[in-house]
């Protein structure tokens, strides 16, 4: 069977990957980069065939993990670094209850939606009004993550609403979008009092509702608003002012951070930075929709 190299091929094969090899997908591209015709890793007689296959791939696989130690970071293109998956161990979402989060598995958007609106499994069910399951179009090539809700949103049970809500309308705005063509949600359904940061143990409880959701919608491209969404998606310290401007993977969908709206809102010097993120996620977008990815 022969094909050509090219982006079609690459891209399916990882949204066919997606979620049954998290850590094959680096793997994969790996082996298109180095070793010749994306054909040789697309015809399945590489895969099933002979000993010296099998032993080149495993040199493969022991050469990108040796990479993955020393460097998250493993291709250049156009000035952009692409960082590695994780290591699964890494994970953030790590299973805690094989039977709840089996039943998650199985459950479709609606049904997730209901499951969360009755969740108890975090302290912080006991003082919401609402649960803020997330907005927009369940099909979306571009999801907006967000840490929490606030007060308005609380209130609301919308995510992003109040002044750095509208602010995050206009970025859209800016890059010709709009709510209805993105999704939006948090790393927590529930608000934090006082709008504290989510704790470690919260995150934890939360994670697999978030896991589901971007499965579900299976977007083309995710844009981590602030630190706190950012480092809690691609488990990293690193700050954020480093991990912007770059593409990152999350479970093999290309993960772009940038500033929280609100923070635009007390230092205007973000606006600038946060313009040229906008333009990597709508060129990632662009290009995903070019692709018949989205
Ligand atoms: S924050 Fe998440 S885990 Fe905690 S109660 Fe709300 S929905 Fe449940």
């Amino acid at each position: 069977m022969d094909y050509d190299v090219g982006k079609d091929i690459i891209i399916d094969v990882k949204r066919y990957l997606r979620g049954k090899l998290i850590r094959g997908n680096k793997f994969l591209y790996r082996i298109a980069d180095e070793r010749g015709p994306a054909g040789s890793f697309m015809d399945s007689d590489s895969f099933s065939g002979s000993d010296k296959n099998r032993d080149n791939l495993k040199k493969d696989s022991i050469a990108v993990k040796k990479d993955r130690m020393a460097d998250n970071e493993i291709r250049l293109e156009e000035g952009i670094r692409y960082s590695a998956d994780l290591p699964a161990q890494n994970s953030l979402f790590e299973k805690r209850s094989p039977e709840k989060e089996n039943k998650l598995e199985q459950i479709d958007f609606e049904g997730l939606k209901e499951e969360v609106s009755r969740c108890r499994r975090c302290e912080l069910y006991k003082k919401r009004t609402n649960t803020v399951f997330g907005d927009g179009n369940a099909s979306a090539g571009i999801v907006f993550l967000g840490e929490a809700p606030g007060k308005n949103e609380d209130l609301q049970g919308v995510p992003f609403v109040g002044r750095a809500g509208k602010l995050l309308d206009k970025i859209l705005q800016a890059i010709d979008l709009k709510r209805e063509d993105i999704f939006i949600t948090n790393i927590l359904k529930c608000r934090p009092p006082g709008n504290r940061d989510p704790k470690e143990d919260e995150i934890k409880a939360c994670e697999a509702f978030l896991k589901r959701q971007l499965e579900l919608i299976d977007p083309a491209v995710i844009c981590a608003l602030g630190r706190v969404a950012a480092q809690n998606l691609l488990r990293t310290k690193t700050p954020l002012g480093k991990l912007r401007g770059r593409i990152h993977y999350y479970n093999g969908v290309k993960t772009i951070v940038t500033y929280h709206p609100a923070a635009l809102l007390r230092n205007p010097h973000f606006k600038r930075p946060t313009w040229e993120d906008m333009k990597l996620l709508k060129r990632i977008y662009s290009e995903a929709k070019e692709q018949n990815v989205v």
